[in-house]
């Protein structure tokens, strides 16, 4: 039965609340075993924040990337792990809501996803492709009005958990590396054979190990727009806005613990100013500088999908260059500002049972300059700059 999609300010409540009652009592846990947040997703779920992004005419929420990027970083502020599932979802559903081209079978997708809350995994990795998810070796195989695919990822986050994944490949055994489409695999699709493990340093809530994927479907679930254009258009931009979104919460978590800590210092010695105060004053500096450069660029991306100019605004290199930028700041600016709230905390941030602990942040925080590597980002940034003259 249809229900009223939820506001924007009804998820964010509901959003807080799980966080502050589900993730932070199963967070450790989470961590502890590597294992997928399932009371989180379950939380999530009965909050209907998997059809935040849908269209409004579609039955979804029609949230836009600034109010997204809030919901991700109030997550991972508790639980950086369940905050990337949620991030990952919204990835590859903002790819759907915006390059379905009318096609009858993705409409329909996402009017079931309302329905039904399903949460959707990705494989952009690869064996052989050595991260750049802009190529791919597996090619889809057309036979009359259905595909075969088969691929060897190398990551792939709760997969195993999923209820759909979308997969890159090339458009067909003919088509050069980069000529990929997007494939939209359900339940039923595909089989999955796990062939590495995941016991990571961090993020090991998202259970992202290696799987060789083996799946069918008929043609229509292939998406009817290049994955270049949606590449640019979506993919990165949703990535790298909401990861950055997400890095920052987790760095907001960390900072909020020192602060509590320097305040808690400040009332045992009233009329004056612990030292460990100024830190904190110049690691504020860096969180605000990251807020408002996430925030900025979701804006800029509001802006331009309201006014309906994506298609034309987002392919350009300097849109392309602040997404670089974007991710490779926040990616670096996060375990820097853990790394100074645990200066500021002490020892009590360096043990794993206090609650000012700062571990988990801290790991969970230096994937952060892996997930598409920033030497291959800046890479890019600097052959797109030869060629670049800011107005
Ligand atoms: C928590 C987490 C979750 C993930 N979830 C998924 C998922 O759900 N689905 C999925 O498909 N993938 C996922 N990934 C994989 C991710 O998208 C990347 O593909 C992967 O992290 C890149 O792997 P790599 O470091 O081997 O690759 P590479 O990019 O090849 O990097 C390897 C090394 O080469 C260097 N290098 C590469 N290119 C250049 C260059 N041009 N110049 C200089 N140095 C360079 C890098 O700096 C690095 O040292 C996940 C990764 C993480 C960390």
């Amino acid at each position: 039965m249809s229900q009223t999609a939820p506001s924007f300010a009804t998820l964010n409540e509901a959003v807080r609340r799980i966080a502050q009652e589900v993730a932070a009592k199963h967070a450790d846990d989470v961590d502890a075993r590597a294992r997928f947040p399932h009371e989180v997703v379950a939380a999530l779920r009965e909050a209907r924040a998997f059809s935040a992004l849908v269209p409004k005419d579609l039955g979804g929420s029609g949230l836009t990337m600034r109010e997204l990027g809030t919901l991700v970083s109030t997550l991972a502020q508790v639980c950086g792990s369940s905050a990337m599932v949620l991030a990952m979802h919204y990835n590859q559903l903002g790819c759907i809501a915006r390059h379905h081209g009318g096609s009858p079978f993705f409409l329909q997708f996402m009017r079931d996803l309302v329905e039904r809350q399903w949460l959707i995994a990705s494989i952009t990795s690869e064996v052989g492709t050595f991260g750049d998810t802009r190529s791919s070796i597996c090619a889809v195989q057309r036979e009359g009005d259905r595909f075969t695919l088969v691929k060897e990822a190398t990551t792939g986050s709760y997969c195993a958990d999923a209820d759909v994944i979308v997969v890159t490949a090339r458009r067909d055994a003919q088509a050069g590396a980069s000529d990929q489409v997007l494939v939209l695999l359900q339940e039923g699709d595909y089989t999955l054979e796990q062939t590495t493990t995941w016991d990571t340093m961090g993020m090991r809530g998202t259970v992202s190990p290696g799987f060789k994927l083996t799946s069918g479907a008929p043609i229509e679930q292939i998406m009817p727009v290049s994955f270049g254009d949606i590449a640019a258009q979506s993919m990165v931009p949703y990535s790298h806005i909401l990861w950055s979104s997400l890095w920052w919460g987790i760095a907001a978590g960390a900072h909020g613990k020192a602060a509590t800590y320097v305040r808690s210092v400040a009332r045992k010695n009233p009329g004056t100013t612990p030292p460990t105060a100024v830190a904190l004053a110049e690691l504020s500096v860096e969180l605000q500088t990251m807020r408002h450069h996430w925030q900025g660029l979701a804006d800029e991306f509001d802006a331009i999908a309201a006014a309906g100019t994506g298609a034309e605004e987002l392919p350009k290199i300097g849109w392309a260059l602040k997404m670089n930028s974007l991710k490779t700041a926040c990616s670096d600016a996060a375990p820097r500002i853990v790394h100074g709230a645990l200066q500021i905390v002490g020892i009590l941030g360096y043990k794993n049972d206090s609650p000012f602990a700062m571990g988990r942040a801290y790991r969970d925080a230096l994937s952060a300059s892996l997930m598409i590597s920033n030497e291959r980002i800046a890479a890019k940034s600097a052959a797109m700059l030869l060629v670049f003259k800011d107005e």
